[in-house]
């Protein structure tokens, strides 16, 4: 095994935890050190552009790693505290990292809820195919329906168009009236406003459907179209992919693992981003989805707090009075509508982990019972797809995180 001991320890390498990095490195002789479990630091939005970053914040970073001031553990996976220590499993070794202060900037992943066909092939997440895509996937003069909820929905219909694919429609649950609302909100996050009007602009010709929302896709041995339900009535859409994602759920189980507060789904932190954990602080969307200037923000601050640089710290709190706001309209505006709840069939798979039909969860009334019962949420991804879709549908809770909160392998445990 592998030990290393730093002051400021700082789980994840996305945005938020970039910034907190750049924040604390500020700090005269503080050793700071960011642990990712990607190949390359920069997070859902940044990883990409590795070697290129266009965001200020990204390129301070790689100019204080090139002075040799922050640490980096890519590929590495924290799975586990003990004591002052976090564990982590790289490919190759586990390793032990020390730490005074603690910064956990974990990020978000997509929501997925399940309806008719929703685990055939060329069924993606609508973020997840964007990834896939980043990573290599073709998908030039492919027919893609976008649908689900939340502004990614726009940007990943963008990026899909760009890379030569043909979207057939944009599908956004949400009713006119709240995305109205939302709109008018924006006055003030003008940066918003700005990107709501390019990529709309780009999106020009694409349908763009409110109220409407996919309950079913249709396959032979390859996708062949999707229903979808659109002011009361349904039509079928052909396509060969279809993109769908409900916004996103924050990280918050490590967060849980070490004891924090968690609020309205939301790791719970004070001004200064402290949990209530002693020496723990979180940044980013584990404490509310706010988008990259929320998390650059927090993460600043976090980085800040955590090493005594208080006034610097207070001086961001203005600007986060801004982000948190925008992370709150953005929670009212998509927030899922009570049909989505009835588009799973008894047959339909909820666990794809341990095969998990819908049917066989409607007679338990918690999620620990369901899982006793059924194994529901107790495979691989330790209920990290099917948590949220039970919690929308049956408004089952889980707070039960234990160690490892990743599989690892037998020889780490
Ligand atoms: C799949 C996806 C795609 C997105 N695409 C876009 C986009 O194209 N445009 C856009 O504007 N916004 C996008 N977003 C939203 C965007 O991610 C946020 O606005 C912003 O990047 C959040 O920054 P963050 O630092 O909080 O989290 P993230 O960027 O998610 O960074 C968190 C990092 O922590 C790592 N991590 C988590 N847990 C551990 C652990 N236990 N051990 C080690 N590492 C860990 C993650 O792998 C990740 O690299 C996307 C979100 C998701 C979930």
């Amino acid at each position: 095994m592998n030990k290393a001991a730093t002051d400021v320890l700082i789980v994840g390498g996305g945005p938020a935890g970039m910034s907190a990095a750049v924040a604390a490195s500020g700090s005269e002789g503080v050793g700071v050190t960011v642990v990712d479990d990607n190949p390359r630091l920069g997070g859902q939005i940044w990883r990409a552009e590795l070697g290129n970053f266009k965001s200020p914040e990204a390129q301070e970073l790689i100019t204080l790693l090139d002075q040799q001031k922050i640490s980096i553990v890519n590929n590495a996976s924290v799975f586990a505290q003990d004591g002052g220590s976090l564990l982590a499993e790289t490919p190759s070794e586990k390793i032990r990292i020390e730490y005074k202060k603690l910064i956990l900037a974990t990020g978000a992943r997509e929501r997925f809820l399940p309806f008719s066909g929703w685990t055939l092939p060329n069924v993606f997440g609508a973020a997840g195919l964007q990834a896939l895509v980043k990573g290599g996937l073709d998908v030039k003069d492919k027919r893609i329906v976008v649908a689900g909820t939340g502004p990614l929905l726009l940007v990943v219909a963008e990026y899909l168009i760009s890379k030569g694919a043909r979207v057939v429609a944009v599908c956004e649950q949400t009713s006119n009236k709240k995305l109205d609302r939302f709109a008018l909100g924006l006055w003030r996050t003008p940066s918003k406003i700005i990107q709501g009007v390019s990529l709309r602009g780009k999106l020009r010709g694409i349908p763009y459907y409110r109220n409407s929302w996919v309950t079913a896709a249709h396959a032979g041995s390859e996708l062949r179209s999707v229903t979808i339900s659109r002011f009361g009535t349904t039509a079928d859409v052909e396509c060969d992919m279809l993109a769908c994602g409900f916004h996103l759920v924050p990280n918050i189980e490590f967060a849980q693992l070490l004891g924090c507060n968690v609020v309205d789904g939301f790791v719970g932190v004070d001004d200064y981003q402290q949990t209530s954990a002693p020496d723990v602080y979180c940044a980013g969307e584990p404490t509310g989805i706010g988008g990259v200037e929320a998390a650059v923000v927090e993460g600043k601050i976090a980085g800040f707090a955590a090493t005594g640089q208080i006034k610097q710290a207070d001086s961001l709190f203005r600007s986060r009075k801004k982000t948190t706001a925008f992370a709150k309209a953005l929670d009212q505006a998509f927030e899922l509508r009570d049909e989505l709840k009835t588009l799973a069939a008894s047959s339909t798979m909820v666990c794809r982990c341990e095969d998990v039909q819908y049917g066989k969860l409607t007679s338990y009334d918690d999620f620990r019972m369901a899982k006793l019962q059924t194994r529901c949420g107790m495979g691989a991804c330790q209920g990290r797809i099917c948590g949220s879709a039970v919690e929308f549908l049956f408004g089952w809770k889980d707070r039960s995180v234990r160690p490892p909160i990743f599989p690892v392998k037998m020889e780490n445990l």
